[in-house]
């Protein structure tokens, strides 16, 4: 077991976290960051990415994501591969535990935990992941230009993501699990007009059928929920939208978030609730989650806490146990 300190702290190893770490290095900070149990984040379970800027072609995510952590690694990083499992924001410096025994702490703390997408929890779901089953339409839409998709889900991500589909695809199906949407009434409206959007009610995908070589979708086996019936629906592309989580179980009861726990930040600033604690990427962002926005709020988090720790100083060290 053992005790590593820094002015900064960063918790979370996707772009919002290295980009945070790429600030605080070169501003002399001398960051530390923990990479969790998925290094390089939800990039790195993804293949093609179009919309990160600065490169011509498509790059892979997991590439962008090693790139990434090396540029931080290479201006002064320190990485650890530790998963943090209780953190102390009672008092500064801000102290974090690791699986390995390990303790962290931090005179200022960068959150960049990132949010997982929730998925379906199907075998074939993850067959297609990539290769025709997204979760970000955003994201990976524009590879189905002129094709059919489907989105399943009925809350207001699940008929934005239909409503942005439509303007790329050629049919978008909303499949949805119950016979009304929760989406709000203007979306929802918005929806039902558009020409190339149907709305399947009562439907639960039973199994996605695909192509194994290449991988590629080609139908939804799907399920009638009042009857039972099982039936087919020709697709090329999947998109999941019945929600995301954001990794904040750690901060319970410590740090303010809203209903769905996502971190609370002061307006145009990545400060939470605890002067010193900042929140960066997906973890406090529950409507634009996207690489390029996580790195730009891993950006501010770290000039925020340059200047945190121009006017508060360092504290002590904490002891090794
Ligand atoms: P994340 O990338 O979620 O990273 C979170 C980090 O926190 C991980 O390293 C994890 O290990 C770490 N962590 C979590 N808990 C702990 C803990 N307890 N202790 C230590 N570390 C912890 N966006 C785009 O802009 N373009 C795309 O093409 C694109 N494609 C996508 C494809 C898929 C399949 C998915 C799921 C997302 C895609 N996105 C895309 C969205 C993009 O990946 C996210 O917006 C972005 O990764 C968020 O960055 P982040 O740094 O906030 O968090
Ligand atoms: P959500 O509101 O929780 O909706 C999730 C949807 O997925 C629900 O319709 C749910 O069905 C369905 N679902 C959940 N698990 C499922 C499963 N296993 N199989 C099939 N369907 C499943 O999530 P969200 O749409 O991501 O929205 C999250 C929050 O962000 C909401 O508060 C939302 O209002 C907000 N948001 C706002 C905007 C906006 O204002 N522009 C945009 C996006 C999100 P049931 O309906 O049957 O439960």
């Amino acid at each position: 077991m053992a005790s590593h300190h820094s002015k900064v702290l960063i918790l979370g190893s996707g772009p919002a976290g290295c980009t945070a770490a790429i600030y605080a290095a070169r501003a002399n900070l001398n960051p530390i960051l923990v990479a969790g149990l998925q290094p390089g984040g939800q990039l790195t379970i993804t293949t093609d990415v179009e919309n990160f800027p600065g490169f011509a072609e498509a790059v892979q995510g997991p590439w962008l994501m090693e790139q990434m952590q090396a540029q931080a690694e290479n201006v002064g990083t320190e990485v650890f591969q530790d998963l943090i499992v209780s953190v102390d924001l009672s008092k500064r410096p801000f102290v974090a535990v690791g699986d390995s025994g390990d303790t962290y702490s931090g005179d200022t703390l960068i959150i960049a935990t990132g949010a997982a997408a929730r998925w379906l929890g199907i075998e074939s779901e993850r067959t297609f992941q990539g290769f025709g089953v997204s979760a970000c339409a955003t994201c990976d839409g524009f590879f189905f230009r002129n094709k059919d998709v489907a989105v399943v889900g009925g809350g207001n991500s699940a008929v934005e993501e239909a409503i942005y589909l439509a303007g790329i695809a050629a049919k978008v199906t909303l499949i949805h699990r119950r016979d009304s949407l929760r989406a709000e009434k203007i979306a929802q409206d918005r929806l039902f007009s558009m020409p190339n959007v149907s709305v399947l009610w009562n439907a639960t995908i039973d199994e996605i059928l695909g192509d194994s070589n290449p991988p590629s979708v080609t139908a939804l086996r799907l399920k009638d929920t009042k009857t039972g019936a099982l039936s087919d629906l020709k697709i090329d592309g999947l998109f999941i939208a019945i929600g995301h989580t954001p990794n904040t179980e750690l901060f319970k009861g410590q740090l303010e978030m809203d209903e769905e726990g996502y971190l609370l930040t002061l307006p145009g600033t990545t400060q939470t609730n605890i002067p010193g604690v900042f929140a960066a990427g997906d973890v406090a962002d529950k409507i634009y989650r996207q690489a390029v926005t996580a790195a730009g709020t891993g950006c501010m988090s770290a000039l925020d806490a340059d200047r945190f720790l121009a006017h508060h100083g360092q504290t002590a060290k904490v002891t090794a146990e």
